[in-house]
């Protein structure tokens, strides 16, 4: 069994026969691209479960361990490591817990530490958490982030993205129920197995892969009929994980909408350009921001690419290129402005709505400044230059009901129904 190591600051390290023997917990946001995720580090060498677990349970553990003004995906993420760690599935002396730190000053950066507090309090001190980051916050002997790993991440992010994209705008349309799914699964599949054949993540792999996945998208037969579409923004958990978001977007399919939710590059993209807009702006190091041009050099790259494809290859939809959200924001919010999603969810909104989805539900959890803020309180100034848009922002925290959401939307809807019937 693994001997127990610590930093000199005292903190649990993961080790490298921890690798071995340790299972890795993983909270799952959005299935098809963590999907992809987990295969690349199973394929090197890592155990890794994702975890779906939810319910009652998880949030009542995780208000049980967390301080009460914590940020609802904060409580979520504790709970359902909480949970996974009394279900009896593992053995609690054989698990490691993985969670993203983004390096920025919001709480995304401090779960880390909610979550080693929830764990003491819990008498699961000796349980490891690994912080998975790139501005090296934390390290750990038995995980790291190599050149090529990252180089199969960034590819995994950007066909997931594709693959959600594509199926967004097929599922509601299709003939023949579950086509879209399948088609899904048998692309995570195969993007899975050319990572572990090293294949599939430079650009010119990319471009043929591109453009097989668009063709067998767009050879799903579809019913042509006009539906409400709506587009799904907020804070980036809530908006995308839907044990949070209490299954919006199958609600929003049970009530008959194609439902839009943009992809996961733009914000990674808003994530590096956070730290150029920080140096243009306030100053401080140069290698940093040339670090992080290079970095959105590379993933504009792969962004036009991406959007070459869908472009040459379908008549599919697809939302601005993330320089191109800027513009639109003179005048409405500062490019400075980037604690949680930032300048970034206006942006979303704004593109949603020029790309025809002007029906908008603006996810809003529990405890995020950052999201009132840039979120609710942008919609006001929004409506006022776009005036067909018709957005609602929808809370969601540990005593909401669901019902209560529901509604909300449906208000939205009916607005949204009427005027696709006067169109
Ligand atoms: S953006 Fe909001 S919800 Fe997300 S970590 Fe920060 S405070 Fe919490």
């Amino acid at each position: 069994m693994a001997e127990l190591k610590y930093d000199k600051n005292g903190r649990l390290l993961f080790t490298k026969e921890m690798k071995k023997e340790y299972t890795v917990l993983v909270p799952d946001m959005l299935p098809i691209h963590f999907n992809i995720m987990r295969n690349i580090f199973l394929n090197e060498g890592y155990k890794v479960a994702l975890l779906d677990n939810s319910g009652e349970r998880v949030k009542q553990l995780g208000l049980k361990y967390t301080h009460n003004d914590i940020c609802y995906p904060a409580l979520l993420v504790t709970g359902q490591f909480l949970d996974a760690l009394t279900s009896g599935e593992y053995d609690p002396h054989k698990v490691a817990l993985i969670i993203m730190q983004t390096g920025g000053g919001c709480r995304a950066s401090n779960y880390i530490h909610i979550i080693r507090k929830a764990l003491a309090r819990s008498g699961f001190d000796y349980v490891p958490v690994i912080s998975f980051n790139l501005s090296l916050t934390e390290t750990n002997p038995g995980f790291s982030l190599t050149l090529p790993i990252i180089r199969r991440m960034l590819a995994g992010v950007i066909y997931g993205d594709m693959i959600m994209l594509l199926s967004n705008q097929t599922r509601p349309y299709e003939i023949e129920a579950g086509k879209t799914d399948q088609l899904v699964g048998l692309w995570v599949d195969n993007i899975s197995k050319q990572f572990r054949a090293s294949r599939g993540y430079t650009l010119r792999e990319m471009r043929e892969n591109f453009k097989n996945i668009i063709r067998s998208f767009a050879a799903i037969p579809r019913r042509k009929e006009k539906k409400v579409r709506v587009g799904v923004v907020g804070e980036i958990y809530v908006k995308y994980a839907s044990f949070a978001n209490n299954g919006l977007e199958k609600f929003l399919a049970e009530q008959g909408c194609e439902v839009m939710v943009p992809g996961l590059l733009g914000f990674l993209m808003f994530k590096v350009d956070a730290r150029i807009q920080d140096f243009l702006i306030y100053g401080g190091s140069r290698v940093k921001y040339l670090v992080a041009t290079k970095l959105l050099n590379y993933l504009e790259k792969i962004e036009q690419v991406f959007m070459e494809s869908v472009e040459k290859f379908s008549d599919f939809m697809q939302l601005s290129a993330y320089q191109d959200t800027k513009e639109p924001m003179k005048g409405l919010i500062g490019l400075g402005n980037r604690m949680g999603e930032g300048w970034f969810l206006p942006a979303e909104m704004v593109e949603l709505i020029v790309h025809g989805y002007e029906n908008i539900i603006c996810t809003q959890p529990f405890g995020c400044l950052p999201t009132h803020v840039c979120g609710k309180g942008m919609i006001h100034k929004i409506k006022d230059r776009y005036p067909g848009a018709n957005i609602v922002p929808v809370d969601y925290d540990p005593g909401a009901t669901r019902v209560n959401q529901e509604n909300r939307i449906k208000l939205m809807l009916a607005v949204a129904k009427e005027k696709l019937c006067e169109a």
